[in-house]
């Protein structure tokens, strides 16, 4: 019986797994709080977790029925993310830990997302995953729950955090990415010729800064009297998401081409909910393509559950010593490169 807690954003989390089964999976989210200021303020953040850890640590015992005597291990994120958040939970986990006696496992927020395909379908190592998010882009290759080989990513924005000024840019609320993907729903994908970023170079990474200010250019462009007509705002939302979708699966196909032995390509983070992006992904790959359902591809505590349940099989233990890491690559040994963080 695992139980996991995941506070390194603007979502309070907190689950409880045993073996696969997940018992409960409750998300606080905190995007009421942070609306007016069009963006995540890290010290609203950090006070809202304080206030809403116990709670949704209570709520998950409660709806999986068990008792925190009966938990085995907990598992939380120790980073990377907001630091004032993500203390807050190293904190809740380790008064909880302390006071049970009961092992503490310290659980990197990408490996959570990296490794919930293991939890959802259960797929074997090595396989390649796409991890797309609000703060990170990268391919990693999966061989172990602590072994994990970038092989490229973002060198500027995330691509959620494109969707997410895209939106801005074009008056759709926060978070950008649902908003953006609902009104491309009535445009067409062609109608604006967007760059497809660094598809002219060889390798895996990829930009979206570029992308972000030909949106810019073409919303300008497009004002009728001062103003974005209704029509033109999805069009430039469908072909926004068009050349996003096309740059990752290009990508892919590259990633992949490296990684024959994988068992399967996954996608995870939550720009991995978007369903045009999933139909562009799917057809590139002639081995199992796997999108976890959309509470599990946004941030969660089952996945850090998860991964701290791998991580506890494997050995690791962690201490009252345990410190929170507002940076933490995955693959420390490559590139420190993991996007632009928010
Ligand atoms: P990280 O996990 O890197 O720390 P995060 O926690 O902000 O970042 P997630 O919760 O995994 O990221 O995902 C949030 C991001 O996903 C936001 O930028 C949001 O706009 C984007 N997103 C959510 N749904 C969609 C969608 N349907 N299409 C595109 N983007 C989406
Ligand atoms: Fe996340």
């Amino acid at each position: 019986m695992i139980l996991g807690i995941e506070s390194s954003c603007d979502d309070t989390a907190a689950a409880v797994l045993r073996g696969r089964e997940i018992l409960s999976n409750v998300v606080s989210s905190q995007t009421d709080l942070h609306a007016a200021f069009g963006g995540v303020v890290p010290e609203i953040a950090a006070r809202a977790h304080v206030e809403k850890l116990d709670l949704c640590v209570e709520q998950a015992l409660a709806e999986a029925g068990v008792t925190l005597a009966e938990v085995d291990v907990i598992a939380v994120t120790a980073g990377p993310g907001l630091i004032g958040g993500v203390m807050a939970g190293v904190m809740c986990a380790k008064g909880l830990a302390l006071a049970t006696g009961t092992p503490l496992i310290g659980v990197n927020h990408l490996a959570g997302h990296a490794l919930t395909p293991r939890l959802t379908d259960g797929v074997e190592f090595p396989y390649l995953m796409l991890l797309v998010s609000g703060g990170h882009c990268q391919f990693l290759r999966v061989d172990g729950p602590d072994r994990f080989t970038r092989l490229g990513g973002t060198i500027d924005d995330a691509p959620g955090e494109a969707f997410d000024k895209v939106a801005k840019l074009l008056g759709l609320p926060q978070p950008g990415g649902p908003a953006v993907e609902a009104e491309a729903r009535s445009g067409d994908p062609t109608a604006f010729a967007f760059p497809r970023p660094l598809l002219d170079r060889p390798g895996y990474d990829l930009s979206f800064s570029g992308l972000k200010t030909a949106v810019l250019r073409a919303r300008d462009q497009s004002l009728v009297d001062g103003a974005l007509p209704r029509a033109t705002r999805a069009d430039i939302c469908a072909s926004f998401q068009a050349a996003v979708a096309a740059t990752l699966a290009e990508k892919s196909r590259r990633a992949l081409a490296v990684c024959p032995d994988a068992t399967c390509f996954a996608v995870a983070g939550g720009v991995a909910a978007n369903e045009a992006i999933r139909a562009a992904l799917e057809p590139i790959t002639d081995r199992a393509f796997l999108a976890p359902p959309l509470r599990l591809c946004t941030d969660n505590a089952a996945m850090i559950a998860w991964a701290g349940s791998e991580l506890f099989a494997a050995g690791h233990r962690d201490g009252m010593d345990l410190a929170p890491r507002p940076r933490w690559p995955l693959d420390s040994a490559a590139s420190p490169m993991l996007g632009s963080g928010k």
